[in-house]
């Protein structure tokens, strides 16, 4: 169901990481998780935000177009752009139809199998998707988020069988998301989806603790240091090094799968 009109956070006019070139970039209000380490805790909650329409969002899209083109686009973040599914679907469709780059920035939680008429609407009109792998393991992901990695794997499948490219993203937060098990896992989890276009492992910041202050909500990483930039780029390398292995032991698998369909296939009179 298509929705002219959505709450939204806040509106950044010049994006550079959040997809390909220069974006747009669109917050949007409302969050269903709780990370830890979320530095926009202003953005969980419906209750605020401003209410835009599509055409006010894209006219001051329209008015810089050649800002961001060719390269670049709209990016929907937030919060959870999933929360407003119809606005969503309506502002990529909108989006789509002056031939504006559309990508989503999620943690991909609200998909549900059940509403797959409604998803593979929205993902007709995307063109990238960046999906938070927030942790590797289920329990710790429950830890990490308040919520089950299940509907996150769930919807990179449902990517993968719509062919559009993903950009993995994980928060490395020293003691939670940085232990070696815990990249590697993330490597074999992602080995197994044809549609990832590459893993961005972003250290963890401290950056965010003003807003809880000024919220009145206890910062829930207090003492937890603040990652820096070559440790985030040692724990890409770990999951990197787990994906490739795991790719190759699929790769063997699968020959050697091929092989014994070969043997089976053998007529028996040939085999003397
Ligand atoms: S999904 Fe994003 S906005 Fe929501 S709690 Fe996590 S980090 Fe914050």
């Amino acid at each position: 169901m298509r929705c002219d009109r959505g709450l939204i956070h806040s509106i950044e006019s010049f994006g550079t990481v959040d997809g390909p070139g220069v974006r747009m970039v669109i917050f949007f209000q409302g969050c269903p998780m709780r990370c830890l380490y979320c530095h926009n805790p202003d953005t969980w909650e419906m209750d605020r935000g401003e209410e835009m329409s599509v055409d006010a969002i894209l006219s001051m899209y329209e008015k810089n177009r050649a800002f961001y083109e060719p390269r670049g686009g709209i990016t929907a973040t937030g919060g959870e752009p999933l929360m407003q599914l119809g606005f969503l679907t309506s502002l990529f469709y909108e989006a789509k139809k002056r031939g504006i780059h559309t990508a989503l920035d999620t943690s991909g939680w609200l998909y549900r199998k059940e509403k797959d008429a409604d998803y593979d609407e929205l993902l007709s009109f995307t063109d990238y998707v960046l999906l938070d792998i927030k942790h590797s393991d289920p329990l710790g992901h429950i830890d990490l988020t308040g919520r089950s990695q299940e509907p996150v794997l769930a919807f990179l499948s449902r990517l993968d069988e719509k062919h559009i490219p993903t950009m993995i993203r994980h928060v490395s937060v020293p003691g939670i998301t940085d232990s070696e098990k815990e990249l590697s896992e993330l490597g074999k989890i992602i080995a197994h989806y044809g549609n990832i276009t590459g893993l961005d492992v972003l250290p963890y910041h401290t950056m965010g603790r003003r807003k809880y202050q000024e919220l009145g909500i206890l910062y829930p990483l207090d003492g937890v240091p603040a990652m820096g930039k070559d440790e985030a780029v040692k724990s890409r390398e770990t999951a990197i090094r787990a994906y490739q292995g795991e790719r190759l032991r699929m790769e063997l698998e699968a020959e050697d799968d091929e092989l014994s369909g070969v043997e089976k296939g053998k007529d028996p009179e040939c085999c003397s």
